[in-house]
């Protein structure tokens, strides 16, 4: 997948430089910090100066990773990551196209005179790095990491614990291989990756399997309680208030996967999540067939991501934000005639 010349300028960047800083996107997923921690590792094997950079925190269920403790959180220790950055001869951007997905740490980057890297798979990438490694038919970031560190000759330095990372992006960006993994690719490298030493079954366990109580009963009240049709459209979401989040304490990375729950129901090809936040409503989309949630997250709510999965937010009330959702999604559907 990733260009040999593209890959040579890249190599020739690692060489030059002593000090790389590593940054995933904001609200960090499994594939953004797979790919981080596991070039992170590759890069502290070659005894390069690393440091990984994160906007915000990430969920429990990614903390097993070998380096998390490491990563540095801009919310929590802004001067160490100026530091950081202000140190550094090259930075990585992983798992974003655009350097607004940095939230507030899109300023301490902005003015980076070094050189960057950017390895993606988001579709629209903006012309934000020296190397731009965009690949949108890619099913995660952490194939393109597994792809350019095989390439780039740094394959032995991938130990299991590496491996792990790079298979946790994989399986969380597809769903563990239920969607977005048709080419045959994906299934080379997780082949590749078992044969490393990955042990599948206790990372699906780890990240999907080490719920807290209350985020299983968040789960429950979700469905149970707030869990809507759109009349006239096939289309469902799920509304939860900034009340409803505190019942249930909760914590980053509770409501994962919740927005996928709605394309269960037959008839349903449009889903969307509402979650009530102190400053703003953070919207989730998901679809299944062509209706692209990125397009539709980029109109009204602020947002993007990939044609199944998006999101976005809306700053202002709960109801205007569920209300432009049902308002203008019926119109897009009929405007675009998609009809899958
Ligand atoms: P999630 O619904 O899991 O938060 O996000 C799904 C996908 O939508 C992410 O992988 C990311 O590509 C995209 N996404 C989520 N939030 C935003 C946002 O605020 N802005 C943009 N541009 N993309 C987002
Ligand atoms: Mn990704």
């Amino acid at each position: 997948m990733v260009n040999e010349s593209v890959l040579a300028r890249l190599k020739e960047y690692v060489n030059d430089s002593e000090n790389i800083v590593i940054v995933p996107h904001h609200n960090p997923d499994g594939d953004a910090i797979g790919a981080s921690l596991a070039l992170y590792g590759v890069l502290q094997k070659m005894e390069k100066k690393v440091n990984v950079v994160s906007p915000n925190s990430f969920p429990e269920f990614l903390q097993w990773m070998t380096g998390a403790d490491d990563v540095i959180n801009y919310e929590d220790h802004p001067s160490k990551v100026k530091k950081a950055v202000k140190e550094a001869e090259l930075i990585f951007f992983l798992d974003f196209n655009g350097l607004s997905r940095l939230k507030s740490l899109e300023k301490e980057v902005a003015n980076f005179s070094g050189r960057k890297v950017m390895v993606d798979h988001h579709p629209g990438p903006e012309d934000i790095a020296d190397v731009m490694i965009s690949e949108p038919e890619a099913s995660a970031t952490c194939e393109l990491m597994y792809d350019v560190i095989n390439k780039a000759g740094w394959k032995h330095l991938l130990d299991k614990d590496l491996a792990e990372c790079i298979y946790t992006g994989i399986m969380t960006d597809t769903g563990s291989l239920s969607y977005n993994s048709s080419r045959p690719e994906i299934y080379h490298i997780v082949a590749d990756l078992v044969g490393i030493g990955v042990d599948k079954d206790k990372v699906h366990k780890l990240v999907f399997h080490s719920n807290s109580f209350n985020r299983m009963k968040l789960l429950g009240h979700a469905l149970g309680q707030k869990m809507y049709l759109l009349d006239g459209s096939p289309a469902a979401y799920i509304v939860l208030t900034a009340e409803e989040l505190k019942r249930y304490e909760f914590k980053p990375g509770d409501t994962e996967g919740f927005v996928n729950y709605p394309l269960w129901i037959e008839g349903i090809s449009v889903s969307a999540l509402f979650m009530e936040h102190e400053d703003k409503i953070k919207v989730s989309l998901r679809s299944r067939g062509s209706f692209p949630v990125n397009k539709f997250s980029e109109k009204f709510f602020n947002g993007g991501g990939h044609r199944n999965a998006a999101g976005g937010e809306y700053y202002g009330n709960l109801t205007d934000a569920v209300d432009a959702f049902c308002r203008e999604l019926p119109l897009f559907i009929k405007s675009h005639n998609y009809n899958d």
